[in-house]
């Protein structure tokens, strides 16, 4: 997590911690003419929370690491190493942390512009299938369609049709006869 330390309007330190080193940047300026010094070491990871004291003209900063305590001192827009029994422990104060990352920082890649939908692929799972257009889901033996019906069992055409294909009446006596029956069961008339 970075830290900045805000010396006054126009110098700001920033300190981070990524695993083995520790970099300390001093940017000065306003925004275009602006100046970064950066120092960058490894110390290993901070122990404790990096903190910050005013000391004279210049501000201190210090970080505690397993290997030592480190101390630096930020004064004209350098930074330098200084005597750690010197710190002024009770001037200090925890630095406060960033609310953005240090401008010597990588900057931000920019944000890919989204990739359009995919069409979606045929899905499996289990005995499970799912696709798209139409939409179908089937389970085992189930199908489960939207916008597409498969045909299956009985055909669904007008039943006036099926009723007129499958069924024959007497021309004699009108009563109802079988499709291959040659003569009327009730009254013995030739059907053909
Ligand atoms: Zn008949």
């Amino acid at each position: 997590m970075p830290y900045q330390y805000d010396i006054d309007s126009s110098q700001k330190i920033y300190l981070d911690n990524s695993d083995s080193l520790t970099l300390i940047t001093l940017a000065s300026g306003g925004p275009g003419q602006q100046q970064q010094a950066v120092t960058q070491l490894p110390t290993g990871p901070w122990t404790e929370p990096p903190q910050v004291a005013r000391v004279g003209g210049g501000v201190w900063v210090r970080c505690v690491t397993a290997q030592g305590t480190l101390v630096w001192q930020i004064q004209h827009g350098q930074i330098s190493t200084a005597d750690a029994a010197a710190w002024p422990t009770d001037q200090a104060v925890p630095m406060p942390t960033a609310q953005s990352a240090a401008p010597a920082m990588a900057p931000m890649a920019p944000m890919a512009p989204m990739q359009p939908m995919q069409p979606m692929q045929p899905m499996q799972m289990g005995d499970m299938q799912m696709s798209a257009n139409p939409m179908t889901m089937r389970m085992g033996n189930m199908t489960l369609g939207m916008g597409h019906t498969e045909a299956s069992g009985p055909t669904s055409g007008p039943a006036s049709s099926t009723a007129s294909d499958s069924k024959k009446f007497c021309t004699q006596c009108g009563a109802a006869v079988g499709p291959s029956d040659r003569y009327c069961g009730s009254c013995g008339h030739q059907l053909q």
